[in-house]
């Protein structure tokens, strides 16, 4: 047992953890950073699953916080893998000397906020009860993973591994029948790999998902070099955008529905040499609030995929068509479609098919058994709010979060809520985060919660907290933005759609990355407005849609 009274207590060691403790030690305040793990990385320490790694370039996916960091690592290819990814986090808290205020092993159970002490008391499993002035979350959005209802799940004879929880000694699947219950991001990564491995691969499907290819590769030296001389341009560039990356395909200026058919068909096939999420996110201004717009795309990534998959139905199994593209994150692949060539490799179709149960032998879908050695569980997270919702957060008057948020998140800018004084989440509900580069949006709350602390740092006793009108009018922004768009249209994680019971609310913000650091900067210069200092607090907010870009 150590010191246990600190001014900050971190929750996670992730991306978002360990930057923040970097700043709150550069503004002379005492932090503790609590982590389940036993050891840093958060999402790269626990998504170990073959295959894993990033779907936005390394070179943007990575900390712009210190030049000296950037020049020094090199990634070895366009999207880095899991492996990799791990090594840079575990660089970075060695280079910066952060483990030795982290505490590993350490699963935070209960915050609570005591009003005569004007500061948090965090308890944790191991017995522990820390204090602290302030209370940060960078428990990250899809760090709890869900593990599916599935009857007789627990009776199965053989292994049953989860993508989010993956064995650190990896698992070998040579000559093993294997079944993918899945076919979110985790799935469409690691069944290629999977199936070069396995005797036999059944992909459990409900859903498919609109993929595009990584073109991922060996990133050559010229091209670092080139990047390490630009890299303050690109950065500054990536804060301004509207995903946080400044390395994608341009944005066509050209709407969708206004072009050509065979300009758009020229145009989607340079985008889909180019690869990645940046080659289609935002690729018209008209496919985010035109059906008809995003029709476009769709017809084409399916097209690509019936080029690619040689079994006709299989190929229109593998086909979405029920949401528009981009109502869910794009997947990114290396070799999906093309793994449902192999002898070795089965599509179940769950909506023809759907799963009945699990016995000691394998999964029965649709009355027939697929006799199995080995689940692999790739059923995606509870996001944005699973992690919080498993500590219990108490804020003033003994109220849950878990209540405040029964019926759907709601922030004052994603970051704080009101009645829980002095506690910040990273990339919260209700900021870009998950729709964006989200290191890029940490480094951004990071950032901004460094600004307000560091303002605070002369009157050490200040209680500050979002003003409930304050809230009400950001959530209320944060859906207005969001309706008008083919997001609320496809059931997605974004809506909290993919848990049973969880409230249909859009959580992220899809103003743009650009547009929301605008707005809280704006924020930080008028004095804050609807953040109450010791129960006072400037009411009168800016106009927040005066600062999304205006309709071609
Ligand atoms: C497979 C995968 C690939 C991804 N790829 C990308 C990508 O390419 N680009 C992108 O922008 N985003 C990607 N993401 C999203 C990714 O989660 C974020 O980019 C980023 O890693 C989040 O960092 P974080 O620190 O906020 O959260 P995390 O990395 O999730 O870290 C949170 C940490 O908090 C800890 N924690 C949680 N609850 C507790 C508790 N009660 N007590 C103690 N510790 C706790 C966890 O153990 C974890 O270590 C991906 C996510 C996954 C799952």
């Amino acid at each position: 047992m150590g010191k246990s009274n600190f001014d900050v207590i971190v929750v996670g060691a992730g991306f978002a953890g360990l930057y923040m403790l970097y700043k709150l030690r550069e503004l002379g305040l005492s932090a503790c950073v609590l982590e389940k793990a036993d050891d840093v990385g958060g999402t790269w320490y626990w998504n170990r699953y073959p295959g894993a790694r990033c779907d936005i370039e390394s070179v943007e996916y990575s900390y712009s916080f210190s030049p000296e960091l950037e020049q020094e690592w090199e990634w070895s290819e366009r999207y880095a893998s899991q492996p990799e990814i791990l090594r840079y986090l575990q660089h970075v808290a060695n280079r910066f000397d952060l483990r030795r205020d982290i505490r590993f092993n350490t699963t935070v159970t209960r915050a609570r906020w005591q009003e005569k002490e004007a500061g948090w008391q965090v308890d944790t499993d191991q017995g522990d009860t820390l204090t602290a002035r302030f209370c940060i979350f960078g428990t990250g959005c899809l760090s709890s993973p869900n593990r599916p209802n599935i009857p007789g799940l627990d009776n199965f004879g053989g292994d049953i591994f989860v993508t989010g929880l993956w064995p650190h000694d990896g698992v070998d699947f040579t000559g093993k029948r294997v079944a993918v219950i899945g076919t979110g991001s985790s799935g469409i990564q690691s069944i290629p790999v999977i199936a070069r491995q396995a005797q036999h691969v059944a992909v459990f499907q409900r859903t498919p998902n609109f993929v595009v290819p990584a073109q991922n590769r060996p990133l050559e030296d010229h091209e670092q070099a080139e990047i390490k001389l630009t890299y303050r341009d690109l950065r500054e560039q990536a804060r301004h955008s509207i995903g946080g990356v400044a390395r994608g395909a341009a944005p066509s200026p050209r709407p969708a529905l206004a072009t050509p058919p065979e300009d758009l068909r020229r145009e989607l096939d340079e985008r889909w040499e180019f690869g990645g999420l940046g080659g289609f996110l935002n690729s018209h201004p008209d496919t985010v609030f035109d059906e008809k717009a995003a029709d476009c795309i769709a017809a084409y990534l399916r097209m690509r995929v019936r080029g690619i998959v040689q079994d006709p139905a299989t190929a229109e199994l593998l086909c979405p068509t029920t949401y528009p593209v981009g109502s869910k994150r794009l997947c990114v692949d290396i070799g999906y479609f093309e793994t449902f060539n192999r002898d070795n490799v089965t599509l179940v179709d769950l909506h023809a098919y759907p799963i009945d149960r699990i016995t000691e032998k394998g999964v029965v879908a649709g009355g027939d058994l697929h006799d199995v050695d080995i689940i692999v569980l790739a059923t995606g997270f509870d996001a944005m709010t699973g992690a919080l919702g498993r500590i219990d957060i108490r804020g003033r008057d003994d109220q849950a979060l878990a209540d405040k948020w029964s019926a759907g998140p709601r922030t004052y800018l994603g970051l704080m809520a009101a009645g829980f004084p002095n506690m910040f989440t990273i990339t919260g509900p209700g900021s870009p985060s998950v729709i964006s580069n989200m290191v890029t949006s940490i480094e951004q709350h990071v950032d901004w919660i460094g600004g307000l602390l560091a303002d605070l740092h002369d009157a050490p006793q200040t209680v500050i907290e979002a003003m409930p009108e304050a809230e009400e009018v950001w959530t209320a922004h944060v859906t207005a933005v969001a309706e008008p768009t083919i997001f609320m249209q496809a059931n997605s994680w974004y809506l909290g759609a993919n848990v049973p019971g969880k409230p249909r609310v859009f959580m992220p913000y899809i103003g743009g990355v650009g547009t929301y650091r605008a707005i809280c900067e704006a924020v930080a210069a008028q004095g804050y407005p609807g953040f109450a200092r010791d129960g006072k607090g400037k009411a009168a907010l800016p106009d927040f849609f005066s600062f999304l870009p205006m309709p071609a």
